[in-house]
């Protein structure tokens, strides 16, 4: 089936067009440089980008995968998790397009998209069981994902900050603009990831019992921010590169620890990335040595399809058709805290 997806959840609007498990379009437009002078996404500010942005991004979807509405058999949307407000301005724009069109609708879990997005490689199709590892700068989610139209669960999440956040806010006191991710890894190069031994959040014994896959990084920008704060008034230069280095390390090996963890404890030899975190070359080269050697295969999709877009959304309703589910209908509203377990409403 044609399907469109609209993904307005947090600070991207998507739109994605697929036949089937083939991406034909993924037209993105991003408020991120008017949330940059606030330091994070502003949800009044997203809302209203939405608004302008999904009109203008819906046509160059189309013409880039050169359709038009009318050859449309569905649309996905995006109802949830993310910022209420964000999050209406597509459900709104997709059942508009659902009652105009008269093509069915099927609104969609976010976080289950981005799994999702792994439907449109070209290698080989999505294998399950699999473990997946969804970190942004809104989730840090480790997913078990039997099947991905039926079953998916939640294995563990942050307690805290997000993974990304976490990246946002030690970017942020070390004096870096936003979005910290980027920049943190152009400040750590040349720096050395040993050089100062920060927490690892939730990986004690007695946290493990509670807490084997959940994730915590509030403790460790705390840590960072001390040590910093004792570097400067004992008048010492703070080695941003070691700092830098040395913070990401902590993030990166935790992530990749506890989902290692998981694959290993639930007998699944398969572990998916997702998410803009993924954008970090160390924890793509940490995932992939530790995954190598636990005999694990590792899958990434392309990073267009990592950070927040329509393609995956689209290929989730393409993947919800294609297994014979009922479309979701007009009654649904926006879900800022959809569990992942419902991935469809
Ligand atoms: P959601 O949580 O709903 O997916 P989001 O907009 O926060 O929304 P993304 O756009 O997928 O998520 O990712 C943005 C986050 O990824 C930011 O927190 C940013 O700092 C982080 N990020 C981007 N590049 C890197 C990088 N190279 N290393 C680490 N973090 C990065
Ligand atoms: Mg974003
Ligand atoms: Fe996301």
């Amino acid at each position: 089936p044609l399907v469109l997806g609209i993904e307005t959840s947090c600070d991207e609007t998507g739109v994605g067009i697929v036949r089937g498990t083939t991406l034909l379009a993924n037209a993105i437009a991003s408020s991120m440089e008017e949330h940059a002078r606030y330091g994070g996404v502003v949800p009044e500010v997203a809302a209203r980008a939405h608004l302008e942005a999904l009109g203008p991004t819906i046509r160059a979807a189309l013409a880039e995968a050169s359709v038009t509405l009318d050859d449309l058999d569905a649309v996905a949307v995006t109802s949830g998790p993310g910022l209420a407000g964000a999050l209406m301005v597509g459900v709104g724009a997709a059942k508009a397009l659902s009652l105009s069109l008269e093509v069915p609708i099927y609104a969609v879990n976010h976080l289950v998209g981005h799994v999702g997005a792994d439907l449109l490689g070209d290698d080989e199709p999505l294998a399950t069981p699999t473990v997946a590892l969804l970190v942004s700068g809104g989730h840090t989610s480790l997913l078990l994902v039997r099947d991905l139209d039926s079953d998916v669960e939640l294995l563990g999440e942050t307690i805290d900050d997000a993974a990304g956040e976490a990246f946002d806010k030690v970017a942020r006191l070390l004096g870096l603009p936003y979005p910290g991710g980027p920049e943190i890894d152009r400040a750590a190069v040349g720096g050395d990831p040993d050089a100062i031994r920060f927490p690892r959040g939730l990986t004690r014994a007695n946290d493990l019992e509670r807490h084997r896959y959940d994730f915590s990084f509030s403790g460790l920008k705390t840590a960072v921010a001390r040590w910093v704060e004792q570097r400067e008034a004992s008048g010492e230069p703070v080695p941003l590169a070691d700092v830098a280095a040395s913070f990401r390390e902590a993030v990166v090996d935790v992530l990749v620890d506890k989902a290692i963890a998981a694959c290993a404890d639930l007998g699944v030899p398969r572990l998916l990335l997702g998410g803009g975190v993924v954008a970090n070359r160390r924890l793509r080269e940490v995932a992939e040595a530790r995954a190598d050697a636990a005999g694990i295969a590792l899958r990434i999709p392309p990073l267009s399809l990592c950070t927040d877009n329509g393609a995956m959304i689209a290929a989730l309703g393409a993947r919800l058709i294609m297994a014979g589910h009922e479309p979701s209908g007009l009654g649904f509203g926006a879900d800022s805290t959809l569990p992942v377990t419902d991935i469809q409403m």
